[in-house]
């Protein structure tokens, strides 16, 4: 193993941008004057990509690539990218140049100086509609207070030392939050702010609908904190039903029953959408309980270039 630095780089539909991201990554590794190897993670584009990254790579060994079968997702492709990789420490960097890829200089320093886990923090959120942000904001809130990690400045782009990539590529659970877990191994950590840039070319691949699936798997992979708010509010109306049987049983009593219908209309609705809800949120964890059951690949390999080799 005498690969300096692996870089991965998921990529989806991004045929515009491989060369160049191979370009500008060429700039920093020459610069740092280093072994390193790109590990690009096409995750079953629909377009050109695989063919820009095949093609670079039959002209450049350092250039490596895999192409998954079909969709699998970010988080699988970037698991993907550090299996692969061999280098001694591992980049991850999204391949639309929203992640300066200059910061790696400053990453690498860090690493050179000991430390294992340098995550990238947004000093400042990139150009995004008001509702993705006002989504985003929640989410980050929710995650943060669950993980008890500062999450809302965090990103996929980091650079992990070897024994953070090996701890991270053993975890068996096939839901992984790849922002959260790099903070989960521990290590000695630091991080670097980095402005968040235009992306070069082509659009984001999320879609609303699919950000909010992402964002509930996540905290329900992360976290059982939405079971225990669900469990203080069951308590919570436990005391209000002992309040209100005391009272209900009073009036009636002392015969004064009837009247009351509003009071028994709002309980039947707040008991009813409690109920649905923590219906809904206990179903949310059967199934990631199931997906993580039925161990299925993470992910399916169709064709690679330049990975049997090494
Ligand atoms: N990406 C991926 N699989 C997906 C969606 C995205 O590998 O299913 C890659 C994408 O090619 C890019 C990175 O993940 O390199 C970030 O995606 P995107 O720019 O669409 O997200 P945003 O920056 O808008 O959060
Ligand atoms: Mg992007």
């Amino acid at each position: 193993m005498n690969t300096e630095m692996s870089i991965i780089i998921p990529a989806y539909n991004e045929e515009e941008n491989i060369e160049l991201i191979v370009e500008e990554l060429e700039k920093v590794v020459n610069k740092l004057n280093i072994s390193y190897e790109l590990v690009f993670v096409d995750d079953g584009s629909k377009d050109k990509t695989w063919n820009k990254i095949s093609k670079i790579g039959e002209n450049n060994k350092n250039i490596k690539g895999i192409k998954f079968s079909r969709n699998f997702g970010k988080e699988s492709a970037i698991f993907a990218g550090l299996n692969y990789a061999k280098g001694k420490c591992c980049a991850v960097i999204d391949s639309d140049l929203q992640h300066p890829p200059e910061t790696l200089i400053e990453m690498y320093g860090f690493w050179k100086n000991g430390y294992d886990v340098i995550e990238g923090i947004k000093l400042e959120r990139g150009k995004e509609n008001k509702l993705y942000k006002w989504f985003s904001k929640l989410f980050y809130k929710l995650m943060s207070i669950s993980t008890k990690v500062d999450m809302e400045k965090t990103s996929d782009f980091k650079l992990l030392d070897r024994k953070a990539v090996d701890e991270i590529i053993a975890l068996p659970e096939k839901n992984m939050f790849f922002r959260a877990m790099s903070s989960w191994v521990g290590f000695k950590t630091i991080t670097v702010g980095y402005q968040v840039q235009e992306r070069a070319a082509g659009n984001s691949k999320w879609s609303t609908f699919g950000l909010i699936k992402y964002a509930i798997r996540n905290i329900v992979s992360f976290s059982t904190a939405p079971l225990q708010i669900v469990t203080f509010l069951g308590l919570l109306f436990l005391v209000f039903t002992i309040f209100l049987g005391i009272h209900s049983l009073y009036k009636y009593f002392s015969g004064q029953a009837l009247g009351g219908f509003t009071t028994i209309i709002l309980l039947q609705l707040i008991t009813g959408s409690i109920t649905m809800l923590s219906l809904g949120i206990i179903g949310m964890y059967i199934s990631a309980i199931y997906d993580e059951v039925k161990n299925r690949n993470r992910y399916i390999v169709e064709k690679s270039v330049n990975i049997m080799d090494n």
